[in-house]
Order: C-alpha cells, then structure tokens, then sequence
C-alpha cells in the first residue's frame, strides 16, 4: 500500500517513506491510496486478541512494508505490562456511556500509544530506506506530545529529540514532566509566545532547505513526531477499533451494530483517527467533535468557514488550545473526494488570510460525518463535579469537555446510539483544575494537591507521577521564537 499527499495527488511513497519524511515537502501531509478494509469478520477475529495483538493486526494493515513478525515485536515491547500496565486501553462503563481510558501509558495522556511505538517505526523506516543519518525529532508541544515523545525517544540509539513548550502555556505537573526528562538524547526548552507560535516555528524549521541541507551535511536527518505524522496517526487507528471489541464482549454494543465516538479535539488527529477507523470498516455513526473555549471547530463544522482569527485562549485543558487544526486537511482531502487542488487552495488561504471556506458540497459531507459543540471551563468544571458525583467516575478537564458535548449532543438529538467518550488523560495529571471543579481545597503544592486527589477518589496515584518531585529539573531555560533554530543547533550537534 502505497501513500499519497493531501496536496500533490501524483505522490506515492511506502510507508516507511511517510513516516520518515514526517510532511511532504509541499507543506501536505501523507495519506493511504486506499484503506484496507476489515470486515465484521475480521473485527469478530479481534475480540479474542490482547491489546498488542489488536494493534499489530490494524497497523499491519496500513504499513505493508513492515512484516508482521516486525509489528508483533514492536507493538509486544510498546504496549507491555510494565508501559502500560494490565489492560492498555480499558473501556469503562459509567452508566449508560463507554469511556475509553487512553491515559495508562508512560505520560498519563493517549499520546503514548503513539509515541512508545512510533521511535520503532521511525527506526526501522531508516534502516528499510538505508538511511544511517541520526534522526533528530522536533517537537512542538501544549503539553502532552512532549512528554510522550521525550519518554519514547529517551536513550533510543541513533534519535536525538528536541521539545518546544509555550511558556506558560502547560500545568505544572506537564512542565515539571518535561523539564526532570532523563536521557543523554533530549533536549528540552520553554518557547515566549503560544502553542501556535512554537508549532510555527518547528513547521518553519522542517522547510528551511538550507538549513536542513546543513544538517544533512553532518549526518543529521529531521523528523517530527507531531500529529502530522502519519506513524503517529496508525496507532490510534487499533484503539478505536479495540474499544468496539471491548464493548461488544461487555454488552454495550450488539456486535455488528453502529456506535457514536466523542473525542476531545485539538489538532484534528485522535478524531481523524477514529473516522479512519471507520473508513475501514468500523461500524460508526456519528463522531462527535468537542472542543473547549478554542472553538474553532466548532465553528467550522457548524459554518463552513475556518477562521483562525479570534482570540486564543488559556484554559484548564491545555492539550486542547489550538486554533491551527493541522489534520483537518486529511479530512477535506478525503471528503472532498481527494481533490488536491481544492485541498491546496484552501491551505493558501489559510496561510495568507488566516481563513477560509470549504464548498457546500464539502461542508455537508463533513457535517454528516461530525457532530460538534463547546464546553468553556466553567461547564467543563461542572461536568467534572456531575460526573464524580453522580456517576463516581474522575474525569480530567480534556475528558470533561467530550462528556458535557456528548450529552449536550444526545440531548439535542436524542441519538441513544452506544457511544464511546476518548478519555485523554489522567485527572492526576491536572489535580488543582480538578480539586478546585470538585470544590475542594486547593492550597499546597502540585503533589499536596494530587496526595488530596488520591484521598477523596480512592484512586492510586500514578508512580511516576508521584516520583516527580523527588527529580532535579535539567531544563530551565526559555527561548523566542526567533532562537529555535540556534538552540537546535547548539544541543544536537556535537
Ligand atoms: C493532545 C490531546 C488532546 C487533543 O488531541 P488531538 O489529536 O490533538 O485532537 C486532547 N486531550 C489530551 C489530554 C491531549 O493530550
């Protein structure tokens, strides 16, 4: 199977290709020539499978240059006990609704199951194209990609990785997560400005050609481990299709039958993933797009019109504020029939003018597809509080928003199809949003404050979480924008 670009239909390269390019040099991003296509059979097969052997079978599907001993290997190591505990991506029942827990990894939030495979995938891509440059990693974060891809690539031989977050822009417990990272490979900094100004500058990074043609010359190789890539995006692909299995052995689905999935929504690329899941052959009605005040999706899906200028602002789920939706553009090239074309014209737009508006025919295939709504903190903090409550499930802010959507949703629509919420992080890993949803107190430090957590949910605190404030903070610094390039410059090459 081969890949192709959102905005250049003439391109095919294997997937190992995809991968280690990241993006297509004309700024677009790589997709499948077709999906594979699994069969209720298929997905019948599955729910036997452990987790590992799940994402090995899906992936597998997608990265047909791999072979399936590889696959197994890597997805084995990736999603093992002592990674992920017991069960991966347990779905959770909270009384009428299935909650898709995606925060057992390493980091505490879903980009793990991304993010612990990806440095396999990238290092045998190299080795597949016989490329023996050192790869380096870019990545510009709001808080969770960072962290996910600091743990992934940590002492991985032959990588180097290189995170930028906006100062000020993350929890503490994220930033702490970041700046105690271990490993002789990583480099770590705080960026002036927002999510948008650091993942501008990286962007700018990848297509200055005379300033990647420099690290070539010293056998240095970029890539990202942004959503972008598309090694990011397959392994989210298996989790959506694990949660129906799940829920079909649990009873919350008829096996064969449609379900709804809610996705708290940032750059596009967890729900795209579950629309791809779809396209292969997932039975799925209706994704459900939620977002915080950064609404920008919403407005989109409800108008037609992408407009990235409006405020930005600074909310209790960080991970989440994001007015540039970079996998969007995967999705108007699929519903647009692939039209490249289409796809460049508004990508110059958005680039130019900061908006643009997809046609009508577009703009209703998306919205048959995708319903949205908004949940500011306020009624995000509310839904914490509700949930706890009512239904004793903890949920984090990011999680709150998908659930206060959906059941804006299903009140509105009176849609009772079962429906999966992606739950993206741990509460832990934002105790004080929490604590202060819950009205409790919230005087104290970070780990005062999760010890409180842990006391009124009965829930275990993560180890590693609890570990932090014993680890000295390597990274302190903070950079402008404008400086990215020489920080780069100065910690890889050595
Ligand atoms: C990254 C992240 C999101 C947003 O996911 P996208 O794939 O960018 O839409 C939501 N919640 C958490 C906790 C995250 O880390």
């Amino acid at each position: 199977m081969n890949y192709t670009c959102t905005r250049d239909n003439s391109i095919s390269i294997s997937a190992s290709k995809a991968i280690l390019a990241g993006i297509s040099p004309d700024g677009g991003l790589f997709l499948p020539e077709e999906f594979p296509k699994v069969s209720l059979d298929d997905i019948a097969k599955m729910r036997s499978m452990t987790y590992p052997e799940r994402a090995a079978y899906i992936i597998g599907l997608f990265l047909t240059d791999f072979t399936n001993d590889e696959l197994k290997a890597y997805t084995a190591a990736a999603y093992s006990k002592s990674r992920f505990g017991e069960i991966p991506a347990p779905v959770v029942d909270i009384g009428g609704e299935s909650i898709l827990e995606l925060f057992h990894g390493p980091t505490f939030a879903f980009k793990d199951f991304a993010l612990q495979l990806l440095p396999y995938l990238l290092t045998a891509s190299a080795k597949k194209q016989g490329i023996h440059d050192k790869i380096a990693i870019l990545v510009a974060t709001s808080g969770d990609t960072g962290k996910a891809a600091l743990e992934g690539f940590a002492d991985v031989d032959g990588t180097g990785i290189c995170v930028f977050y906006p100062y000020g822009g993350t929890s503490e417990i994220q930033r702490l997560q970041m700046t105690t990272q271990q490993g002789k490979n990583v480099l770590v900094t705080a960026v002036k400005g927002n999510f948008d100004d650091a993942q501008s500058g990286v962007k700018a990074i990848f297509t200055d050609k005379a300033y990647t043609d420099e690290l070539k010359g010293m056998g240095i190789r970029l890539s990202s481990a942004n959503s972008i890539n598309w090694g990011r995006l397959v392994p989210q692909v298996a989790y959506y299709f694990s949660a129906y299995c799940d829920m079909a052995n649990a009873g919350a689905v008829t096996f064969g039958d449609e379900i709804n999935i809610a996705v708290p929504t940032g750059n596009f690329g967890n729900i795209l993933a579950a629309y791809i899941a779809k396209l292969c052959g997932l039975p799925v009605k209706r994704f459900i797009c939620a977002s915080n005040k950064n609404n920008v999706l919403t407005d989109f899906i409800q108008s037609g019109t992408y407009d990235k200028n409006r405020p930005f602002y600074l909310t209790t789920s960080p991970s989440m504020d994001i007015l540039i939706s970079s996998n969007l553009e995967r999705l108007l090239y699929l519903l647009s029939g692939r039209n490249d074309a289409q796809v460049r014209g508004y990508m110059a737009a958005l680039a130019k003018d900061g908006k643009y508006t997809v046609s009508p025919g577009l703009h209703r295939a998306i919205a048959a597809e995708f319903a949205c709504g908004f949940a500011d903190d306020a009624r995000a903090a509310e839904t914490i509080r509700r949930t706890f409550e009512e239904r004793r499930y903890l949920a984090d802010p990011h999680t709150a928003v998908a659930i206060a959507v959906y059941e804006e949703y299903k009140l509105s629509t009176g849609d009772c199809t079962p429906a999966v919420i992606a739950s993206t992080a741990s509460p832990f890993k934002f105790s004080r949003s929490v604590l202060k949803a819950l009205g409790k107190d919230t005087s104290g430090c970070e780990f005062d404050l999760i010890d409180r957590l842990a006391d009124i949910s009965g829930l275990t605190i993560p180890s590693r979480l609890a570990g932090l404030r014993d680890m000295a903070e390597r990274f302190t610094g903070c950079i402008e924008p404008a400086g990215m390039k020489s920080f780069i410059s100065k910690g890889l090459i050595k």
